[in-house]
């Protein structure tokens, strides 16, 4: 009898985690991982926040049940998400406009955002995307049932923005279609509009009448300024937009494998906020029933205890001073070993990568001669250099871009 799946032909690695299995299976003790986007510490190690241990002990003495949450997931961990995204002094947040759900990480935030639009949404369901953007977001569109396309974000020649390709592209987007912006530390480049872009993007948006989702995986993790980061989405809100904001606290509270995240939706009555939750509540039924516990208790947790939370701020300015100092030792460390390149976009460059530059051929040869392991668009995880690893990958990347 033949295989119920004799006919699957095999599917394309996924770029990040393949090069994760790649390196596991390499032999040479001097090998470094720089494509997953985890933080490390600077001797290359996972990295439990302080915030977040304490909360862990405070759980750990408490006799917590095991039972179900509700569909939207655990109210005061979502009023706190909406509270961190928004900010306090939000109008939406205040009158009780905002419809915030947990999440299973940034990604099921998105993936049921877009779930979400795919059977509500009243205008064209394609979802405009930057070029380049995380890999993940065309997955996602076309998994929930709609199309993708790219607008302009990045000039490789300049290696910054194009502005002016970006605003070009937004204009010619037909009417009611879903726009998606990176909020903060735009995954791979690096680079974000400024707040006077931001503000001409609000605009653009509005004129076009586009549905603005925005990505939030960075918040606080790019500055380490937490209202800071998310000043877009707080832009487009006072705009008048009713947007879509799908957060995460993989990155921000390390808490990558606890799949913790949340997605608001900005509602314009009471009225309206329970027909829409009644049917945002009918979906996640069908998808997962109910979002899992612990990573929900730990950040409201965090967020919610006075002391805890000031140990968060400290917690994520940590870590990004440290991200920062490590693009400057790199750089540093390029010119010691000879490069003559310009390398000063990576300390321009915020968030956890760096969009290098380097092109399909170098980051071959970095792997094959060098054992440094990255996504093929020349992407690094900063947050994964250390002490330890600077001298040895700068000589590799001038080697192979001599
Ligand atoms: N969005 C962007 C831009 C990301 O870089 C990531 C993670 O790498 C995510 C979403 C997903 O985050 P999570 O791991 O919480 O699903």
């Amino acid at each position: 009898k033949q295989s119920w799946w004799s006919q699957i032909k095999a599917g394309a690695p996924d770029p990040i985690f393949s090069v994760t299995e790649a390196y596991r299976a390499d032999a040479n003790p001097q090998k470094v991982l720089l494509g997953v986007g985890a933080y490390r510490t600077d001797e290359g190690m996972p990295f439990i926040l302080p915030c977040v241990q304490r909360a862990k002990d405070m759980l750990g003495e408490q006799k917590l049940d095991h039972e179900y949450l509700p569909q939207g997931g655990y109210s005061e961990f979502n009023r706190a998400a909406a509270r961190l995204a928004l900010g306090e002094e939000s109008d939406v947040l205040k009158n009780g406009l905002n419809l915030t759900v947990q999440a299973l990480g940034g990604t099921g935030a998105i993936r049921l955002g877009m779930t979400f639009l795919s059977r509500f949404h009243t205008g064209c369901k394609v979802v405009y995307i930057p070029n380049p953007t995380w890999n993940n977001h065309k997955n996602i569109s076309l998994n929930s049932g709609m199309e993708w396309k790219f607008y302009k974000y990045y000039d490789p020649e300049q290696k910054g923005m194009n502005f002016c390709g970006m605003c070009e592209d937004i204009e010619n987007i037909p009417e009611k279609s879903i726009i998606l912006f990176h909020a903060i530390a735009h995954n791979p480049t690096g680079f974000d509009p400024s707040p006077d872009q931001w503000k001409r993007l609000s605009n653009l948006c509005m004129e076009r009448n586009l549905f603005v989702f925005f990505d939030m995986a960075y918040q606080g993790f790019a500055t380490g300024d937490a209202e800071k980061d998310a000043s877009s989405v707080r832009q487009f809100i006072e705009d008048g937009h009713q947007v879509a904001v799908a957060q995460s606290f993989s990155k921000n509270m390390g808490l990558y494998g606890e799949r913790i995240g949340a997605l608001t939706l900005v509602t314009t009555s009471k009225e309206e906020l329970e027909r829409v939750n009644s049917q945002m509540k009918i979906v996640i039924r069908a998808m997962y029933s109910n979002p899992p516990l612990y990573g929900a208790r730990i950040v409201s947790q965090v967020l919610n205890e006075q002391a805890l939370r000031c140990q968060w701020l400290k917690d994520i300015q940590g870590m990004a001073n440290r991200i920062q100092s490590v693009r400057q030792l790199l750089v540093a460390e390029l010119k010691k070993v000879g490069s003559e390149k310009n390398w000063e976009h990576i300390c321009k460059q915020i968030g956890m990568f760096s969009f290098t530059g380097l092109n399909k051929e170098q980051v071959e040869k970095l792997t094959k001669e060098h054992s440094v392991y990255l996504t093929a668009d020349g992407r690094i995880s900063v947050a994964s250099l250390g002490g330890k690893n600077i001298p040895y990958v700068a000589r590799a990347i001038h080697e192979v871009s001599k």
